[in-house]
């Protein structure tokens, strides 16, 4: 069976699995059932009743048949489906290298993972749903006076190692139905459905609270937000479908950057010029040099790519759902596994090396990820002004971590083994 198969039977499933046929069925029988009551109600002749209560045998009976049929179908289908499901996934499980569940002790990650999925996906009732079922199955569970201090709901808590182990997890997974984190996501909704409607002015005020913080991560956010925001004003009534006035179009656009761009200008200086200079030809952007500047197309799905990047990261999230990501790399993945299995099944040869796979599995470019890099000795994220260094030893600290220990000296002794390394010949590296 393939995922292809699946794919039909769930749309056989969708289309005839209707329960909408069923409730159809059942109005139009409380209505027959309503009309002789009304007939009976308001009859004049006693003998009304009889005849009418006569006249209503058959219909009923016919209606309840319909219904039964309705639900039959219903039925029919859920088995069906449930038929199909159950041989796709038994088909892939017998072709696997392996038939255990290496995740099978580590339920609770699996677990944390869909419940932090459905929280940044903002379905926070389902969530909350979900975390209460599944906490009750944690018998090991720690007291909540225990878990007081692991409330961190920070993915990168546990540092710059890219193992998360089971003890940096807490098992308690009340700390995610926190109402701090739950109201961070709905900020975060709120501001991305704005930015659907193509108002940009929630995002501008919420990078504007956290200029700091976003600057300190070499992030353009608010910049991009207010150089859209002058596009958008730029392109007038017609385009923005905004009213006009003197707030809107080029004078409005104009008075934008007056009251925006002043504190942008050190870094930005060129761009806010392109902009500038894009008003002379106002009247004919499409043919002019500045063309490509104004097609804005794409730019509010980018932006708000960008927003929730910046605002995960300033959560200590990743910006994509590692669930989603892991998910779809695996079944982007999965079919080269079922392949080599196969193949080596019949030429008889076995899966030796443990650790890694034998093949390569093409993933997009935006499931390939670069490392973070946490200093070992500040437990700092390196930055573009703090990089990672490489010592002559082989040992990598960050930069300021590097300055300090070195105290001034020209050579210093790492602090991870006995080797003398100078400031000088450290190298920085790219990750
Ligand atoms: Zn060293």
């Amino acid at each position: 069976m393939s995922m292809l198969q699946l794919e039909k039977d769930v749309q056989k499933l969708a289309s005839s699995a209707k329960l909408s046929d069923a409730v159809q069925d059942v109005d139009k029988l409380i209505d027959l059932l309503l009309a002789a009551k009304e007939r009976i109600a308001t009859a004049s002749e006693p003998h009304t009743t009889g005849l009418t209560l006569t006249k209503l045998q058959n219909p009923v009976r016919e209606g309840l048949e319909a219904l039964n049929t309705d639900l039959k179908k219903v039925h029919k289908a859920q088995n069906d489906f449930n038929k199909s499901l159950k041989g796709a996934f038994a088909k892939v499980k017998g072709e696997l290298p392996t038939d255990h569940d290496p995740m099978e002790a580590h339920q609770h990650l699996i677990n944390r993972a869909i419940a932090m999925h459905l929280l940044r996906e903002g379905q926070f009732n389902v969530a909350s749903t979900f975390i209460d079922e599944v906490q009750p199955e944690q018998e090991d569970a720690p007291s909540p006076s225990a878990t007081l201090h692991h409330a961190s709901y920070d993915e990168s808590a546990s540092g710059g190692d890219a193992m998360i182990t089971d003890a940096d997890i807490p098992a308690d997974l009340t700390a995610l139905q926190s109402q701090a984190l739950q109201s961070q996501f709905s900020d975060m909704y709120s501001i991305l459905s704005s930015l659907k409607d193509h108002d940009l002015l929630p995002a501008i005020e919420w990078a504007r609270a956290n200029n700091a913080e976003l600057e300190a991560r070499g992030s353009n956010l608010e910049f991009e937000l207010c150089k859209l925001q002058f596009i958008w004003l730029f392109k007038g009534p017609s385009i923005n479908g905004l009213p006009s006035g003197p707030g809107n179009g080029v004078p409005g656009a104009l008075a934008y950057a007056r009251d925006n761009f002043g504190h942008f200008q050190q870094r930005h200086m060129k761009e806010i010029q392109k902009l500038s200079g894009a008003i002379v030809y106002s009247p004919n952007l499409a043919t002019s040099p500045y063309r490509s500047v104004f097609d804005i197309s794409l730019a509010f799905e980018e932006v708000a790519a960008s927003f929730t990047r910046e605002f995960c990261s300033l959560l200590g999230l990743s910006a994509e759902s590692p669930l989603y990501v892991a998910a779809t790399a695996g079944s982007l993945a999965l079919p080269q596994l079922v392949k080599y299995t196969s193949i080596g099944k019949a030429k008889g040869t076995e899966w030796t090396t443990t650790n890694e796979l034998a093949f390569e599995t093409p993933l997009p470019k935006s499931m390939v990820y670069h490392s973070i890099f946490v200093c070992p000795v500040s437990k700092e994220q390196s930055t573009d002004i703090n990089p990672p260094m490489i010592l002559t030893c082989g040992h990598v600290l960050a930069k300021e971590s590097l300055i300090k220990i070195a105290k001034g000296n020209r050579t210093f002794k790492c602090p991870y083994c006995p080797g003398e390394c100078s400031i000088k010949d450290a190298r920085e590296i790219v990750l």
